[in-house]
């Protein structure tokens, strides 16, 4: 009997240790929101600092290592000076995952129809505060539970959002920095996420993610396929210019999680009420399903 009872014990402690945690929605969508309550963040701006210090912060309160990576660049004649923020878990861990997420955001409502306020700043909601609400939440669940395979780093790129239209060159200036400046052991997979909050989520697989990293595409598209989210689907879309291009040309197997089909996408309309917790939950579990699962 006692042996029925120590069996029964062990195969209780066994699963527990092999179960996936559960992405905290409500936590995440706070994250979204306290980013917003901030207002625009956009280069140059009080506001970006203060969404810095509140990341680095979180991310400190996590226990995570973190460094903040300075930048100079010349934006249409205006020296910026961007910091990108890396933060890393289980530094010991020689397999490693990158997650990313740009946390500016952009000075101009130019795809607004009035265009008188095309130079108003945007919120930012949806682009880029939900992709920064799921890394921050990710860091909390990260920092309690070590993954048994992966040690994690997650970057917050600045600067991403500054760029001209069909000038791909102009976008992504943070991540293009981190990955011309990369050195050391490229991780096993990077993942950004990009415009993730929409209520209305539907994610399709991004094209220059597909045609570099079929495998990592269809290993995540799998993962969420498995968990029932029907928000992702498994259909190749159009070719779309985000951070993961400066560390796929510099040769990181990495990819984008990104809805482009968002309405309010750089208008002042881009606002926490578009947005939703569970979109937020369908990818930061997805995520976690895809660290914490056994292989
Ligand atoms: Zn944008």
């Amino acid at each position: 009997m006692f042996r029925y009872y120590l069996g029964f014990l062990l195969l209780i402690l066994i699963s527990c240790t092999n179960q996936v945690p559960e992405f905290n929605k409500e936590e995440a969508f706070s994250y979204l929101e306290a980013q917003c309550d901030i207002g625009p963040r956009y280069p140059g701006s009080e506001e970006i600092v203060l969404c810095r210090n509140l990341i680095i912060s979180e991310l400190k309160k996590f226990g995570a290592s973190v460094q903040e990576q300075q930048f100079n660049v010349e934006v249409n004649g205006i020296e910026y000076q961007g910091v990108n923020i890396i933060a890393g878990f289980y530094p010991r861990m020689s397999r490693r995952i990158l997650l990313g997420a740009h946390y500016d955001t952009r000075p101009w409502a130019d795809k607004e129809e009035d265009p008188t306020l095309h130079n108003t700043p945007i919120l930012g909601a949806n682009d880029a505060a939900s992709g920064v609400a799921v890394l921050l939440e990710l860091a909390s669940i990260i920092s309690q539970k070590q993954p048994r395979q992966y040690g994690i780093d997650l970057v917050f790129f600045d600067m991403e959002d500054m760029g001209e239209y069909n000038k791909n060159e102009t976008w992504c200036l943070g991540s293009s920095y981190y990955a011309q400046n990369f050195s050391g052991i490229k991780p096993e997979k990077a993942i950004i996420v990009d415009m993730i909050g929409d209520a209305d989520l539907e994610v399709e697989m991004e094209y220059y993610s597909y045609h570099n990293s079929p495998n990592l595409v269809n290993e995540i598209w799998d993962v969420a396929e498995e968990a029932g989210f029907k928000e992702f689907n498994a259909r190749i879309t159009k070719r779309i210019y985000d951070d993961h291009y400066p560390l796929i040309v510099a040769g990181f197997n990495a990819i984008d999680i990104i809805d482009f089909e968002y309405p309010y996408w750089h208008t002042l309309e881009d606002t926490p009420d578009k947005c939703s917790a569970n979109s937020l939950y369908v990818i930061g579990q997805t995520l976690l399903n895809l660290i914490y699962r056994e292989k």
